[in-house]
This record gives structure tokens, C-alpha cells and sequence, in this order.
């Protein structure tokens, strides 16, 4: 009883914003800190700009979000404030979301990565609880990755996966393999061997990764005793065995300057941001489809969405972990990023 009253407290869209401190290039170019946080809420962004007669002058931007996080703000912090308060509504049948979203080098990775080890702690200890210990409630993990419009398992050899749909509307990646975790020291093993999955191409590791979508799921599930003796007997999977309960989708979105490259040079490069572009829209428009509490949530705009389709249907939670770089130089990047998490709001 008390935790569906605090199930209700928790919105249902959550925008976020994190500010990361300024690097060590940065300081030696001595370049400007263009943006200020205020009220734990709101902040002000100062754009360096000229007039014709090459007079500088700085034009401000001020936005409001659910929250702004500032360059002190610890990891710790960052989970408390945004996947912290969802974690419980899990156990209750919600479909929970988390995106990072942001310029490549603003913080997405540094953001993402402590976030589902915070998680599967508050979630073990939940299935220890007197009201869960007897429901046969297990964890399950995956993570995959959206490159170029295809889906890759990170945990499978990077595994092609395809997408389908069943009778009742759920999403099936077919393939997807699907792993109990029961401590944290396993999901840490997990995130580190599907980080080094991830695309990397020739050009090097951060430079590819920024332009796929990577998607670390947690679910819970109830298992029944009697599927799985039976399960002992053939070679069924057990994960699939199990009845859904919840889950919480941590994504790692590609770097949201990617979806400009529509005009590169490279045909291949073209193509991946193309694809970033229609993703990151199609996102945009189902989360404020979400929150204007449409019946029709346009999902089949991308591969991303699609994928995302049983979470954005029906109860569910959606935070939104928009990251900025705070350097004059960014500032173009920060202002489109910024624009975007307010069209989401
Ligand atoms: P992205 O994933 O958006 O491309 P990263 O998470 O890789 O960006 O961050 C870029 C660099 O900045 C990394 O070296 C990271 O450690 C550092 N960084 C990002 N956010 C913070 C922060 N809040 N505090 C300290 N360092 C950070
Ligand atoms: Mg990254």
C-alpha cells in the first residue's frame, strides 16, 4: 500500500538536465563556462556573440527543467534524483525508461554507466523484502545496440537480432539473450563486456559508439516452479519462461550532433545520420505523445521506438538525462540540446 502511493508520486515524465565540469582542454584554452545553474532547476546560458561591427556582446538563454544537476553533482546524486524513485514501481508492473541523451563528449556514458549497478542493488534488495521474497521474482539482463537501423546483441558476439511482434502487442527481439544477475559485481562484468562490444569501427572506439543507441535492460520476472523442473529437461530458456513483471531500459543515445551528418561526404556516414536524426525525432514526438496522454504514440517512426514500444505503452515512466558541455565553444550543441530536452517537457 504505501509503495503504490509512492508508485502514483513518481512523474511520468521526468526532464533532467546534467551539466558536466569543464576538461582539461578546455581549461588550457582557457575557454568560458557559458553556463549557469540556478534554483537546482533552471539555468542560464550565456552565448558568446558578435555584431556586425565585431563588437562582442553575450546573449542569455534561460530554461526551466525538472531538474538541473551542476558540475558538483555526484553520480550518487545524479541516480537518486531520476532512476532512484522509479525503481520500486518495477516490482509493480511499470515499464520504465531512462535516456541520456546529449552531444558526444558531453557526459551520456559517464552519466549511463553507474546508473543499472545502482539499480540492480535497490532491486536485489527489494526481492529480499518480506512482500516479494516469495514470489519467485528473478532478474534479467540484456543489452544491445541500435547501429545504422539494425540490432546487435552486445552480450552475443554482437549477434543480429530482428524485432517482431506478438499477438498482444509486445515486442520480441528475437534472439536476445538474456542473463540472471543477482549481485552487482556480475551486471559490472556484463556492462564491461558489452562496452567492449560496441561498434568501434577504424576510426576508433568513441567516435563509432557515438553513433549507435545502446540499450541496457533490467527486467523482472515471475517464474513458476513447474515450467522450470521442466524446463531442466529440455533445453528451454529459463528467461523466457518466466512471465514479465517489469523493466527499467537505460539508454545510452548517440551522440545528438550525429543526426547532422546528413551532409557528410561519406555515403556511410550519411546514412547512420540520417537514421540518428529520424530516431531522436521519433523519440522527441512519443515522449510528448506520452505526456500529452495520446491514445496513438507514433513509435513506428524508427527502429529505436519501436523497440521501446511496450514502454511506452500503457503505465509507464520516462526520464529524460539531457547532458551538457559548459565551454563556449559547445555552445551551438549545448542551446540544440537544451531546445530539445524543453520540446520534451
Ligand atoms: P559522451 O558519452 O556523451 O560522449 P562521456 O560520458 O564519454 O561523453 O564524457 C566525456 C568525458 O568527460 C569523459 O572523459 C568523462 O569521464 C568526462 N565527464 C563527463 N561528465 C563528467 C562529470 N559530470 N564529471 C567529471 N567528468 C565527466
Ligand atoms: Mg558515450
Amino acid at each position: 500500500r504505501e509503495t503504490s502511493a509512492r508508485d502514483n508520486n513518481v512523474a511520468k515524465i521526468k526532464v533532467v538536465v546534467r551539466k558536466r565540469p569543464l576538461n582539461k582542454k578546455e581549461l588550457s584554452r582557457k575557454e568560458d563556462d557559458i553556463v549557469t545553474v540556478f534554483d537546482n532547476a533552471c539555468l542560464t546560458v550565456h552565448e558568446p556573440k558578435l555584431k556586425v561591427d565585431l563588437t562582442a556582446y553575450v546573449e542569455k538563454h534561460e530554461f526551466c527543467f525538472d531538474a538541473v544537476l551542476d558540475e558538483n553533482v555526484t553520480n550518487d546524486e545524479v541516480y537518486r534524483e531520476t532512476v532512484a524513485p522509479i525503481i520500486p514501481t518495477i516490482f509493480q508492473r511499470m515499464k520504465a525508461t531512462c535516456f541520456a541523451y546529449g552531444q558526444t563528449g558531453s557526459g551520456k556514458t559517464y552519466t549511463m554507466q553507474p546508473l543499472p549497478l545502482r539499480a540492480v542493488e535497490d532491486m536485489v534488495r527489494l526481492l529480499h523484502q518480506p512482500v516479494y521474497r516469495n514470489q519467485r521474482f528473478k532478474l534479467w539482463l540484456s543489452y544491445f545496440e541500435i547501429y545504422g537501423g539494425k540490432l546487435f546483441d552486445l552480450l552475443c558476439d554482437r549477434k543480429k537480432l530482428c524485432m517482431r511482434e506478438d499477438g498482444r502487442q509486445q515486442v520480441c527481439i528475437v534472439g536476445l539473450q538474456e542473463f540472471e544477475v543477482s549481485d552487482v559485481q556480475v551486471v559490472r562484468e556484463f556492462i564491461e563486456r558489452g562496452n567492449a562490444a560496441r561498434s568501434t569501427g577504424s576510426t576508433g572506439a568513441n567516435e563509432e559508439s557515438s553513433r549507435s543507441h545502446a540499450i541496457l535492460q533490467l527486467a523482472v520476472k515471475k517464474h513458476n516452479e513447474i515450467k522450470e523442473s521442466r524446463r531442466n529437461n529440455s533445453d528451454g530458456n529459463e528467461a523466457k519462461s518466466g512471465k514479465l513483471v517489469g523493466k527499467i531500459s537505460f539508454i545510452d543515445l548517440a551522440g545528438s550532433e550525429r543526426g547532422a551528418d546528413t551532409t557528410d561526404n561519406d555515403r556511410q556516414t550519411r546514412i547512420e545520420g540520417a537514421e540518428i536524426n529520424k530516431s531522436l525525432l521519433a523519440l522527441k514526438e512519443c515522449i510528448r505523445a506520452l505526456d500529452n496522454d495520446q491514445i496513438h504514440i507514433p513509435f513506428r517512426g524508427s527502429k529505436l521506438t519501436e523497440v521501446l514500444r511496450d514502454s511506452f505503452v500503457g503505465n509507464s515512466r520516462t526520464v529524460m538525462i539531457s547532458c551538457i558541455s559548459p565551454n563556449a565553444g559547445s555552445c551551438e550543441h549545448t542551446l540544440n540540446t537544451l531546445r530539445y530536452a524543453d520540446r520534451v517537457k
